[in-house]
């Protein structure tokens, strides 16, 4: 029989005929699909698939499934698009082909410890249905079995991904033959020699075991009848890998270990299997300490067995499980034994929540033991998803909090490409910079040598490094641009008592320093620009130091505005200056230098003392668009609001702001709009007057009331 006819014949005993039917179809689509295509081994390519989908039907997985296992490369390696899957076979096997052909293009590459725990929470947590997970376990399984037609490096690299990721995954989800199969093909590939030795040495002692175990397993089970407990009683090969693993960690020889025989006793309740426990224990001494109840303690993986070790009668220890039959079941199919054992037959649309409502009963039987809370934190990715975990362009692994953007991302790279990222690609495409980061996002940031953090970061970024550092370096840029701006000042103030700048020796500001509290020049200078010192006063402080009778000038400077000093300079928010507005500064107190127009109200409201007021103008050269308001008042006609906002695009300003008051026949417009300088403005207000439904235009100097 071919293997396709043994597929069908496999599901047959599980699933309806029209579930058969939709599989073979989907076998006839892979085949054709894949027509031509062999494998590395000669093989035609569809022996993959069927192999695939072969190693599920034990575990009973339904039709979707199964067809899903047979479509799983035929939208990455055919022309055929998922698209046409969806059309063909329906969305749900569709899905699931998209799943597994997302978890195809992550690429393990470097694998540290940490970064192979983040590898299988992303898989997890990128693989939502619990189905993708199976299937992509089942190919990688199919893959290490035919491995050997691979280059040796390729083989290393597969083998040690599947024993690092795939193998704990398997084991994660109860899989026990998946994993154990797993786990021994990535050793056998790795360790070719030492698998050879072990296997040979396995096959002997098997041989002589023979006996041994035939006579125990007569004693325990002639032992549990005369107590009236029900019981199977089965003696248990240990896997290879397994007693590889036993011999390292516990530096025992290969006799030791197989020394050690193992028997499993199935019952049919809890209570029989603490009274199997009590009969084995009057058999056979236990050995004290090794008695481990995971029927109270399930382990992490929801595990559950009574475990004892006791003195065989050849001095030899025995270890014996005791479990349920229901035990059994999970402790062999874990997460599949959903599907293997479920009494009704269910709708697909269930299954998915079905799976969800297992896992969540299965977390809610563990108990508080650290396997159980390991297990919760890993199923946590799945259910109750708090973290993303995202690619950097070299394939590093980065695991985010939801919500993280591409901002934190920078960061969480580096300190400086966060303080220098203009623009971000997730996915090779340009997103903003406050895009939220998906799971499985390939994140490349764009840095410039001169970009600087911008303080509306700080209203989206996630991270508390992200956070911390931006708000550092705003600090510290605030006061370097404070200082710019005080030295500025302070040649003012010097050139107004008739010294030069360079006149000042570095002597004269180091005893000012010393007669100060401050602790830098920087730092004076920064407290002249932020107010917290006169200028007058230090350029008086330093002319005294270095002539003794400096006299004032009459002739004083006077500062010019570029409207490029950054945060040390701030244009007043309710007169909002632009360049031609005659303007006037004023020193706040940790603030800096606030520019006003000279006739804003809120000015001449406030006006107290004038030591504390300075002569600005405007730079004949300034090149940036400046913050105006305007008021307009319009007849409510159908699309006005468009006639302004083309009029406002016409005169070539933008709109950064608009909001409105409607009072019957009228509408009030307040528009923030930028505008290079006073005869821009008066382009823009000309353009609108021009408009028949316009009726006021004004210029506000005083926040909207
Ligand atoms: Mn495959």
């Amino acid at each position: 029989m071919s293997d396709a006819e043994s597929l069908l014949q496999e599901v047959s005993s599980y699933l309806k005929p029209k579930d058969v039917e939709h599989i073979r179809q989907a076998l006839g689509f892979s085949d054709s699909a894949h027509h031509g295509q062999l494998r590395q081994s000669g093989e035609p390519y569809i022996s993959h698939p069927i192999a695939v989908a072969r190693i599920l039907t034990p575990l009973h997985l339904d039709a979707p499934a199964i067809m899903a296992a047979l479509l799983h490369d035929v939208v990455e390696d055919t022309h055929i698009s998922n698209a046409e899957v969806a059309e063909k076979f329906g969305k749900p096997v569709a899905a699931l082909v998209d799943g597994l052909s997302k978890l195809d293009r992550i690429e393990f590459e470097t694998k540290e410890d940490a970064q192979a725990e983040n590898f299988r929470k992303m898989l997890l947590a990128m693989a939502r249905d619990v189905r993708v997970i199976l299937i992509k376990l089942a190919d990688r399984l199919h893959n290490m079995r035919t491995l050997h037609s691979m280059a040796r490096e390729k083989i290393e690299r597969i083998a040690r991904e599947t024993m690092e990721i795939y193998a704990p995954i398997a084991n994660r989800l109860g899989l026990h033959e998946i994993y154990q199969e797993l786990q021994d093909l990535s050793f056998m590939h790795l360790h070719p020699t030492r698998y050879a030795v072990l296997v040979k040495a396995i096959k002997v002692a098997r041989g002589n075991r023979r006996e041994v175990v035939g006579k125990i397993q007569d004693a325990i089970r002639q032992r549990l009848e005369e107590h009236h407990v029900i019981a199977q009683v089965q003696g248990r090969e240990k896997h290879l890998y397994s007693i590889y693993e036993k011999m390292q960690s516990k530096s025992l020889a290969f006799s030791q270990v197989q020394d050690i025989y193992g028997f499993r006793v199935l019952v049919d309740n809890v209570a029989a299997c603490y009274l199997a426990l009590g009969a084995l224990h009057g058999l056979y001494k236990p050995i004290p300490g090794k008695f481990k109840d995971y029927i109270a303690i399930p382990k992490g993986n929801g595990y559950q067995s009574l475990h004892t070790t006791l003195f065989g009668p050849y001095g030899t220890p025995i270890e014996v499980q005791i479990r349920t039959s229901e035990m059994h079941k999970i402790a062999e199919a874990g997460v599949a034994s959903h599907w293997l054992y479920k009494t009704t037959h269910t709708p697909i649309n269930d299954l998915h929540k079905q799976t969800h409502q297992w896992l969540q009963s299965l977390l809610e039987s563990l108990s508080q033991s650290g396997d159980s809370i390991e297990f919760l934190e890993h199923l946590k990715v799945d259910l109750f998803p708090d973290e993303v975990y995202v690619f950097t362009p070299k394939g590093k692994i980065l695991a985010l909090p939801r919500g993280a953007t591409a901002v934190d991302f920078a960061y969480s790279v580096h300190t400086d490409i966060g303080n220098r990222c203009v623009a971000a690609k997730v996915n090779f495409e340009l997103v903003p910079l406050r895009a939220e980061l998906r799971n499985g996002d390939r994140v490349e940031i764009i840095t410039a040598s001169n970009a600087k953090p911008n303080p509306a970061w700080l209203s989206y970024v996630v991270t508390s490094k992200a956070r911390s550092q931006i708000r550092h370096f705003l600090k510290t840029m605030h006061f370097e641009e404070s200082a710019q701006l005080g030295e500025r000042l302070l040649k003012q103030a010097l050139a107004s008592l008739g010294v030069k700048p360079q006149d000042i020796e570095d002597a004269q500001w180091e005893k000012l320093i010393k007669d100060t509290t401050a602790k830098s020049r920087m730092e004076i200078l920064a407290d002249i620009g932020l107010g917290r010192r006169l200028n007058m006063v230090v350029a008086r402080q330093l002319a005294r130091m270095s002539d003794g009778n400096g006299h004032e000038h009459s002739n004083s400077g006077v500062i010019t505005i570029q409207g490029t000093e950054g945060l040390a300079v701030q244009f007043a928010k309710c007169c909002r200056p632009i360049p031609g507005d005659p303007i006037i500064g004023i020193i706040k107190k940790g603030q800096g230098l606030v520019v006003h127009t000279h006739d804003c109200p809120t000015l001449r409201k406030g006006r107290g003392g004038t030591d504390e007021w300075l002569d600005v103008v405007w730079d004949k050269h300034i090149n940036k668009p400046f913050d105006v308001s305007i008021k307009l008042i319009v007849a409510n006609q159908l699309g006005v609001l468009a006639k302004v906002a083309a009029a406002i695009a016409e005169a070539e300003s933008n709109i950064e702001n608009v909001h409105f008051t409607n009072e019957g026949d009228y509408t009030t417009l307040y528009f923030t709009l930028q505008v290079g300088n006073r005869q821009h403005l008066a382009g823009v207000m000309r353009g609108l007057r021009g408009i028949p439904e316009v009726v006021r235009i004004t210029r506000i100097k005083a926040a909207p009331a």
